[in-house]
């Protein structure tokens, strides 16, 4: 019996980890009405993109292919609130998304420990909170374990796997011809500043020392804004969760000596002779370790084949992106790149346990080959992997089933509900309401078909928007006087604006160095900055909602009103003449 008090909670579902993944599944079931706990170890949320660890938010490739739904209305916050890129914004932003949902309790500095079962069900999860000196404990009829390291595998008896699988087992060629337990390793990484007069350091004793030539493939320059130091590698070879400790201590040692290598190298001490150490990670950031094994495992193929699955949850697009697991201590190059389609598809059953009946996983750790991790485990991927859970989640919950009854009985209410939420998923189209579609839709501006076609983006090379002048406007009328609840609109957030484009601001999603002459950020000038609505009621009288300073993508209007016409005019954007729009629809 423990001295310390435990305090219970009851909810429908419980997230454990508060990275990326665990963050959007988290809200994602809570906005459709779900009582969820979210548990997360450390003080702030984020994992990786936390300023704890400072990992920059990257996904697909390519044109248009930039992932929706909540990670981009992250984004787009923090483009608002956080010009300048400070990661303690950035903190605060991540942690207002939970903190603002009624219906989640946010369980900080909580770290799971331990799973009741009932059968092969997860009961409840507890958690000792360090702060309060609390257990916390969650029942839930559903859990999804977002901890990155799959705290709740060894904690339930789910299945799971470590490290490479043998050739043979997918026919995957980039896999090693045996199965071994090898991983990517962790790192933490260092961040600069330049400053206006020059800076001296003094290594300490323990720091390892470094000439050129003990550096191949790795001489940082912290001229190139892109040097964040991901390399400074370790743990591929030994146990990436029980060695961890040792691992971070081996770590330090190379990063406070990699930093005396910049500034007292003598190649490098007069052109870095401003810069300033402002920042080392004391806790290393993940990239591999248990994965939950699925009614699938997604293996090299599948990607490369582009992922064409009838259970489409999610997507991929960056390069399978492999470490070496010997990592700082090889002289080889420290990853290897190879090509993967973007997108792909990611398919729900990789999303679930398969003999734990109540629960799913999202973020790095979902049913996957070692090779296909290595591209499915970037954060805007495991982003909209966590959203596809949290909805999942709500149809299991609302139709009493499993995560696997979700995919036999409620797939396509699955997809639907995804895309409403603005989750692209490659080779569907979303259902525009039947109130939208039997509605008379009339405009000023050109192409207005457009905002009812169920496609929130630009596909292929088709446009896909519809362009309006400042004071043109599109209405739907009704045949009969209309109850109508809300309408949605998806305003162009400018999916190409992270080009990666030299000079681009929103080359890199935050920082890794700051420089003096550090631009500062702003909202992609293609967004509906300010609009309203006219509403001709019934009775003929009009209402006018005017709605200011929007800064999200997606956006609901609430009506709750009997109509006959509603009339969308865009007032202004956050900088381009003509405002761009990809829906206008009402429900
Ligand atoms: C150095 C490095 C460089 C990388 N580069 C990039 C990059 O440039 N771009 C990119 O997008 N991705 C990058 N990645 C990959 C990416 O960061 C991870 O794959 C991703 O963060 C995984 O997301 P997640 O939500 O599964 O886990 P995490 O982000 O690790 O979040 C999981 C959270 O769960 C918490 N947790 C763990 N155990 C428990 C427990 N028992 N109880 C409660 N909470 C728990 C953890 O503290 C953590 O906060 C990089 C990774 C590393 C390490």
């Amino acid at each position: 019996m423990s001295v310390f008090k435990t305090i219970n909670h009851d909810v429908d579902f419980c997230v454990v980890g508060g990275g990326l993944s665990g963050l959007c599944a988290a809200v994602a079931a809570a906005r459709h009405g779900l009582k969820v706990a979210l548990m997360q170890d450390r003080p702030m949320l984020g994992g990786n993109a936390s300023s704890e660890i400072r990992m920059w938010v990257l996904g697909a490739h390519g044109e248009n292919k930039q992932e929706t739904g909540l990670v981009e209305e992250l984004t787009l916050m923090n483009y608002h609130r956080n010009p300048y890129k400070n990661y303690s914004i950035w903190d605060s932003v991540m942690w207002e998304m939970a903190k603002q949902e009624k219906n989640i309790t946010l369980l900080l500095n909580c770290s799971c420990l331990d799973a009741q079962m009932n059968g092969s069900r997860i009961a409840s999860v507890t958690g000792w909170q360090t702060t309060t000196q609390t257990w916390q404990t969650v029942r839930a009829s559903l859990f999804a374990d977002c901890s990155g390291d799959s705290v709740l595998a060894p904690l339930s008896g789910a299945e799971y796997r470590v490290g490479h699988e043998a050739r043979s087992e997918f026919n995957e060629e980039n896999a090693p011809l045996k199965a071994d337990r090898q991983t990517m390793g962790m790192s933490i990484l260092i961040q600069a500043r330049e400053t206006a007069s020059p800076k001296t350091y003094i290594p300490p004793v323990w720091a390892e020392k470094y000439t050129k030539e003990m550096l191949p493939h790795r001489i940082p320059d912290i001229k190139n804004d892109s040097e964040n130091f991901w390399y400074l590698e370790l743990g591929g070879t030994r146990d990436s969760i029980a060695d961890t400790e040792e691992l971070r201590d081996e770590l330090l040692c190379i990063a406070y000596g990699m930093w005396d290598f910049v500034k007292n190298d003598p190649e490098n001490r007069e052109k870095n002779a401003n810069f300033d150490l402002d920042w080392i990670g004391f806790l290393p950031g993940k990239r591999e370790s248990r994965r939950y094994t699925g009614d699938l495992v997604m293996s090299q193929n599948e990607v490369q084949s582009e992922g064409k699955f009838e259970d489409i949850a999610a997507y991929g697009g960056w390069p399978m992106d492999d470490h070496h697991p010997e990592a700082f201590r090889t002289r080889e190059e420290p990853t290897t790149y190879y090509p993967a389609p973007s997108p792909f598809g990611i398919p729900y059953r990789c999303l679930y346990s398969r003999n734990i009946e109540n629960l799913f996983c999202a973020g790095r750790n979902i049913s996957v080959s070692h090779v296909t991790l290595s591209s499915t485990r970037v954060m805007r991927t495991c982003a909209i992997i966590g959203e596809a859970v949290g909805v999942a989640a709500f149809l299991a919950s609302h139709y009493s089933e499993t995560p696997r009854g979700v995919y036999k009985n409620h797939l396509k209410e699955l997809q639907q509900t995804l895309m409403e939420d603005d989750c692209w998923l490659p080779g569907l189209c979303r259902e525009p309401s039947t109130l939208t579609k039997n509605a008379k839709l009339a405009s000023t501006a050109g192409s207005f078909e457009v905002l009812r076609n169920g496609n929130d983006r630009p596909i292929e090379n088709e446009d896909n928007g519809c362009y309006f002048e400042i004071g043109d406007f599109a209405e739907y009328s009704f045949d009969k006087d209309t109850h109508v609840k809300r309408a949605r609109f998806v305003f162009d957030s400018d999916l190409n604006r992270d080009t990666q484009l030299e000079g681009s601001i929103y080359k890199h999603p935050m920082y890794s160095t700051y420089y003096l002459n550090t631009q500062s950020c702003h909202m992609p000038k293609t967004m509906v900055k300010d609009f309203c609505l006219t509403i001709t009621m019934a009775d003929g009288e009009q209402k006018i909602i005017e709605k200011n300073g929007n800064y999200k993508r997606l956006v609901y209007v609430d009506i709750d009103l009997c109509v006959k016409a509603i009339r969308f005019q865009p007032l202004s954007t956050w900088g381009n003449p003509q405002a761009h729009v990809f829906s206008f629809e009402v429900e």
